[in-house]
């Protein structure tokens, strides 16, 4: 597969991608893609240092005008959105039209942060005091670090740098190892925005760093990187936040799920089979917010479990830039080892398993599964980054709510139905324990406009939309004396 045209096009200079030590592979067929160079602690440390020098410089530029080069981003993005969409299925094998997607969530949210740079409000607050006021002031926060997953290889970049640089810092982004190119070239996108804006956009301001886990310790670790946020397996949480927390760097992490629906006895079954085929087996369940475990009312399972199996047998699974496929390739041979790993610990504990089977090569493609399983315990309570959906029936919403609640994770969750009632028991504060929580769509699909992020083992952090901007910044409650006395609160006297 040649890449060169559309990275030409996307402004990337061809020895970016054709020397160094790490080889770019395609899930599509294997292929080599690209090779790329790894940056060293040494490379690393220098880039941190330029980013925290960019910062000092940028965050005196007033936020609107700030706004104003996230705006440009967009631009770019809006310009170059077919050939980045290309690449992300290039690189990580989502079909075409989530590529392209994921390209469209980037300039959503550049168009969401510009308006935002003139909206990043604090409050005023009632002085006990008189002649005094008070206020909560939100100042830049400084160098954010950015480590990604390779399924979202693009959008989750820009959920944070849009609105990091909105916010009055610099970000140091490190990608996923597994999907290094499409990062090379939204840098390169951000340069050609960077230099229209003009020398006000300091250098260093945006910048990647390509690597392993090795080069996120590096940014996990050194000091100047004041908010390190990270997606990715609960697995890298566990090790990055005790890090971060050690020397008291802030953190956002945007962790695995073990996300859940159920199907309630008023569902509207066409809808609801849309939706759990979409959610569970769209993107190969390589989504964080995939659908894994189905709770089904026993008035309407069979008929449920038997339609649903129909429709998984007829979703066409192929290239993924073929317009008629809807499930592209796992990620790696790794990933398909994981499934059958988990199958086989499902099919032990009692499950029936349909589909799950490879089906085509070269690629890692395989059938999505459906394992009716007799108990929620076990490999079911786990996170596999594959299409496996743990199918369950269940008798009383308060069952099924428990048990979608009892899993370690708390990203996404769902609920089909047609019953008032219900869906707001679902959403109430005994309802769904999960970050998001949504009636008659998926688990997964968010848009930019919610806070995004899950509970418990998926790591609390929220990043995109509603006020995850505070996250980027410094919060300052300043209260200013505008008389002449010096009266102390709380009624406090100290004459002198
Ligand atoms: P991963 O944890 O293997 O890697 C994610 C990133 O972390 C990579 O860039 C990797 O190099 C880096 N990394 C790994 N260990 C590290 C360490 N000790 N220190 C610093 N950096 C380290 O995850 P993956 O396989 O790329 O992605 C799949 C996982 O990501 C799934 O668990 C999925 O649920 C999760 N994910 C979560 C979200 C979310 O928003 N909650 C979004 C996408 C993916």
């Amino acid at each position: 597969m040649n890449i060169s045209e559309i990275m030409a096009r996307l402004g990337v200079e061809e020895r970016l991608f054709t020397r160094g030590a790490l080889a770019v592979t395609t899930p599509i067929d294997g292929s080599e893609l690209a090779q790329v160079a790894l940056d060293d602690g040494a490379v690393v440390t220098t880039k941190i240092g330029q980013a925290h020098r960019a910062f000092l410089q940028w965050r005196n530029v007033p936020a609107p005008r700030r706004g104003e080069l996230v705006r440009l981003l967009g631009e770019e993005l809006r310009a170059h959105k077919d050939d980045l969409g290309r690449l992300v299925t290039i690189e990580c094998g989502k079909i075409l039209s989530e590529g392209l997607g994921e390209v469209q969530e980037m300039i959503d949210i550049c168009d969401f942060a510009v308006g935002l740079s003139r909206q990043l409000y604090g409050l005023t607050i009632a002085s006990e005091r008189p002649g005094h006021h008070m206020r909560e002031t939100w100042h830049p926060l400084g160098t954010v670090g950015i480590i990604s997953a390779f399924n979202f290889p693009v959008a989750v970049w820009s959920w944070n740098a849009a609105l990091a640089l909105v916010c009055g810092n610099s970000c140091v982004w490190k990608p996923s190892e597994k999907t290094p190119l499409t990062a090379i070239a939204v840098q390169s996108l951000f340069e050609r925005a960077a230099a229209r804006f003009g020398d006000e956009a300091p250098k260093g301001l945006c910048s990647i760093i390509i690597g392993d886990r090795e080069a996120g310790e590096h940014l996990v670790d050194d000091k100047r990187i004041a908010l390190v946020s990270a997606t990715g397996s609960t697995r890298m949480g566990r090790e990055v936040g005790p890090r971060v927390a050690s020397r008291f760097g802030r953190l956002l992490l945007e962790l695995g799920g073990n996300n859940a629906g159920i199907v309630a006895p008023s569902a509207d079954i066409d809808l609801a089979l849309r939706g759990v085929c979409f959610a569970a087996a769209g993107t190969a369940g390589q989504r964080c917010t995939s659908l894994r475990r189905l709770f089904v009312h026993a008035s309407i399972y069979d008929d449920f479990t038997e339609r649903l199996k129909a429709a998984y047998k007829s979703l066409p699974v192929g290239d993924p830039l073929n317009s008629g496929a809807l499930v592209g390739p796992l990620i790696d041979k790794a990933a398909f080892d994981r499934m059958h790993y988990a199958l086989d610990r499902a099919k032990a504990q009692g499950g029936v398993i349909t589909g799950g089977e490879r089906v085509s090569e070269p690629g890692w493609y395989v059938r999505p599964a459906i394992v009716e399983t007799p108990s929620h315990e076990g490999i079911v309570l786990e996170e596999t980054f594959a299409p496996i959906l743990y199918v369950m029936r269940y008798e009383s919403l308060e069952q099924a709510i428990e048990l979608q609640n009892t899993v370690a994770q708390g990203l996404s969750s769902c609920i089909f139905t047609r019953d008032l009632l219900e869906a707001e028991q679902f959403l109430s504060a005994f309802g769904s324990d999960c970050g998001i929580a949504n009636v008659n769509i998926g688990p997964s699909g968010a848009e930019i406009g919610g806070a995004f992020g899950g509970e418990k083992e998926t790591g609390g952090g929220r990043e995109s939309g509603s006020d995850s901007w505070k996250a980027y910044m410094r919060r300052q409650t300043q209260t200013v004396n505008y008389s002449s006395a010096l009266p102390l609160a709380q009624g406090v006297k100290f004459e002198i």
